[in-house]
Order: structure tokens, then sequence, then C-alpha cells
């Protein structure tokens, strides 16, 4: 493992830095934007300047940086006050999945928009019956210029996407994995139908989107027809690699900073056995968690790819998120009920982390799912039990039949 950035990373972290230093938005700038304009605002200066999506090739709007290169933006640019991003899943997701799957020309076309920020994208993979076990999905495709007709959920994003990839059934009398095809699809086509789901946090960021006779052209296919599966793993190691363990929000510092702050029967907190026991363990797991980052980073510095071991960080990291944060709460005795930005303790932090935790997890494949991964492929334990498996899937027995 290598802790330090060679000659040529240290150059390149000063050089964004500086950018960053001389390139944040004002407050006046931003003044009078919804939280989409403001991001839009950023993600153009970013790809005006050359520093949007530094990694992809420079044709399609990047720098063509290494993949060392764009952990060290990550770093830099997560140090400032910059607006929240809208193009985490078009980005980190749908960009490497047309790129690897679409034609030049399609890329072409669509990729530096992305880049640009002038379009944003959603993953419409799950729904009700296709979860963790997407290859269950049941929205189906039917004819040769496709016709369809389903439900998607939890499609975060689609209330304000441009465009969306998509996984559907296309032949239901194989097995599973065989019966789908992928196609990525224009958000405003006749037929789609888009419902927010509110969440416990208030806000309403993901949605149900029903299909009824849409119809998506068969130049909008990635891969081939019943290769849907093969093309779907590629946008889930994207995400896989992309959603993290929580680094925003609640950490470490921010619990042992409220615990010096506010007393347990007239002394502070921090002084009591049980806080100090409770923080000495968050504390080990946020250590191992950074070296195991720096373990995936000396990886990519040296041009390989990090492995499933990287499914760690969202098991160890998305439930110590939530787990902080109920534990501030309690610190905060009845402040804690309080989570008006403007009344409560550290604007409100700890109360919106402890209502967004729950989703991380979730999204991205739970916390079993990733326990099954670190299990398989990382430890060698015998695989999870597939009774479906092999079985073509209109034959899969349902609660219904
Ligand atoms: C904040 C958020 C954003 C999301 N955004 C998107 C999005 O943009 N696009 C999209 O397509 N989806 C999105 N999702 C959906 C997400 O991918 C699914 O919720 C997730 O894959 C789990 O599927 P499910 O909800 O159907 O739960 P299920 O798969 O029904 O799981 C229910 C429970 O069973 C457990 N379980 C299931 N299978 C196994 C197994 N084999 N072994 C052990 N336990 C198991 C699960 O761990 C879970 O506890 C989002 C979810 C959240 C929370």
């Amino acid at each position: 493992m290598d802790f330090n950035d060679t000659a040529v990373e240290a150059t390149f972290r000063e050089e964004v830095r500086t950018w960053l230093s001389a390139n944040i938005p004002t407050p006046d700038e931003l003044k009078g934007l919804d939280y989409i304009g403001r991001a839009k605002l950023w993600q153009k200066r970013k790809y005006d300047a050359g520093w949007a999506c530094i990694r992809w090739p420079k044709e399609h709007g990047g720098r063509d940086a290494s993949a060392i290169d764009q952990v060290i933006w990550n770093q830099e640019e997560s140090n400032f006050d910059t607006p929240d991003s809208v193009f985490g899943i078009g980005h980190g997701m749908c960009a490497p999945t047309m790129m690897a799957w679409a034609t030049d020309e399609q890329n072409k076309n669509y990729i530096p928009k992305l880049a640009s920020g002038e379009d944003v994208w959603c993953q419409l993979f799950s729904e009700p019956a296709g979860g963790s076990d997407l290859a269950a999905l049941r929205t189906r495709a039917d004819g040769d210029d496709w016709i369809i007709n389903g439900q998607k959920i939890w499609t975060s994003g689609a209330h304000y996407s441009d465009y969306g990839v998509l996984v559907l059934r296309t032949d239901p009398t194989v097995p599973k994995h065989q019966g789908l095809t992928y196609f990525f699809i224009d958000m405003k086509s006749a037929g789609i139908e888009v419902k927010p789901i509110r969440q416990i946090s208030g806000g309403a960021n993901f949605n149900e989107v029903y299909f009824t006779d849409v119809r998506v052209s068969d130049s909008q296919r990635l891969g081939a027809v019943g290769q849907g599966w093969q093309v779907a793993l590629t946008t889930l190691m994207n995400e896989r690699a992309s959603i993290g363990g929580g680094g925003g929000g609640v950490n470490f510092d921010s619990v042992f900073d409220l615990a010096t702050r506010v007393n347990i029967d007239d002394a502070p907190a921090i002084k009591d056995k049980n806080v100090r026991a409770q923080l000495a363990t968050w504390y080990a797991q946020e250590s191992g968690l950074k070296f195991n980052g720096y373990r995936s980073m000396t990886a990519l510095s040296r041009g390989e790819i990090p492995g499933p071991e990287n499914s760690i960080g969202k098991l160890v990291g998305a439930p110590k998120q939530q787990d902080m944060a109920s534990f501030a709460l309690d610190l905060l005795e009845s402040g804690g009920a309080i989570w008006d930005p403007e009344l409560s303790d550290a604007a409100g932090m700890f109360q919106a982390t402890y209502m967004a935790s729950p989703g991380l997890r979730i999204a991205g494949g739970t916390d079993e799912i990733m326990a099954n991964i670190i299990a398989e492929r990382v430890l060698g334990l015998p695989q999870d039990i597939r009774v479906d498996k092999g079985i073509p899937f209109n034959e899969v027995p349902t609660s219904n039949s």
C-alpha cells in the first residue's frame, strides 16, 4: 500500500486545487437557482474549463485522465462547498455503459451533453418484483421497434431526467437472465408517467415510473436482443464502484465534537465511559475504511481494477452512518427531535443523516447482498441457493400461481 502522492500526482493535485479555489461558484452566482440549476451551472463551468468527467476520452468531453487522477480530483473537490450533483447516475453508471455498448455515432450525440450537464440521465432497473433479484424484472418490450408496458420503481431523479437506461423482458420463455434486453430512452416519450415517492426525510427524490405502450426504437438497444443481463452488469459494476460507504454527513469527528459539547449527568458526554467505548469502535471502523480505500487507490494507481472487496466499504460504512446519527440524536436528548436546520445542532446534519441512512443501506445493493458478494467472491464460500436456475422465466412459480 502506498499512502503518498507520486511527484506527478502531487503536481496534478496542486493544479486541481488552484483551479477549484478560483472557480467555485459564489453565493451571488447561485442566487435564485434551484438545486438542479445550481448543479448544472457548476457542471458547465467544469466542462468549459476541461475539468468535467476527467477520466472520459477527450472526444466525449473528458481529458483522458487516469483513475488515480479522478480520485485526486474527487478528494480535492470534496474539500470545497460545491452545489450538490444531480449527475451521479448519468456520469457514474449510464455513461460508462453507453461508452462500452453504444455506437460511436450515439456516443458522439449523447455523451458530451452528459459531461456538460446539459442532459441528466436516470437508471430504470428496479421493479416491484425485481430489486436485489434484478433479473426477475417483468416490464415487457415486444415487437421489432419495441413497445414497452410495465412499471419501474425507486427511480432516482426520473422527475428531472432527460434520458434513462432500462432493462426489459423481451423473452419470457427462456431462463430469467437470458430473456432480457437493454435500451436507453427519452424520458419525455409518450406513455411514460413519473410519480414521485415521498420519503421519510420529506423529500421526493425517487419515483414510480409507469410505461403504457411506450415506443422505443431498436436503434436505442444496447447489446444484442437477449444480452441485456451482460449490459446491465456493466452498469452494476460501475454502480458499486460509485456508491461509497457514505463519506458525507455524520462521521467520527462530528460525533466526537458533539460529545464534548453536551452533558450526561452534569459532566461532558465525552467523559462517559460508554460514550468513549462507542467512539473508539467507530474510530477503529473509520480507520479500517480509510485503509481499505487506500488499498483501492493503490490498485487504481497501478492501473489495476479494485475487486469485490469494495463492497466492504458499503457494508461497514452505511450502517455506521445510521448508528452514529442515531447515537448523536440520543446525545441531543429532546433537541434531537428538532430538525429545522435553523434551530437544530449542526444545522440539522444529524437529523438529516438519520433519515437518509436507511436508504444508503439499500441503494446499490442491500447489506445482505453486499455480505453475499463478500462471502462468495472474496471469501470463496458456497453460492447462495438459486431455486429458479435454468427454469424458463414464465414457468417460475409466483405468489399468484
Ligand atoms: C435511496 C435509493 C435510491 C435508489 N435509486 C434507484 C435507481 O435510481 N434506480 C433503480 O433502478 N433502483 C434504485 N433503487 C432501488 C434499489 O436498487 C433496490 O431497492 C435494491 O436493489 C433492493 O431491492 P428491493 O427494494 O426490491 O428489496 P428486495 O430485493 O425485495 O429485498 C428485501 C429484503 O430481502 C433481502 N434479500 C433479498 N435477496 C436476498 C438474498 N439473496 N440473500 C439475503 N437477503 C436477501 C434484502 O437484503 C432486503 O433486506 C434505489 C433505492 C434506494 C433506497
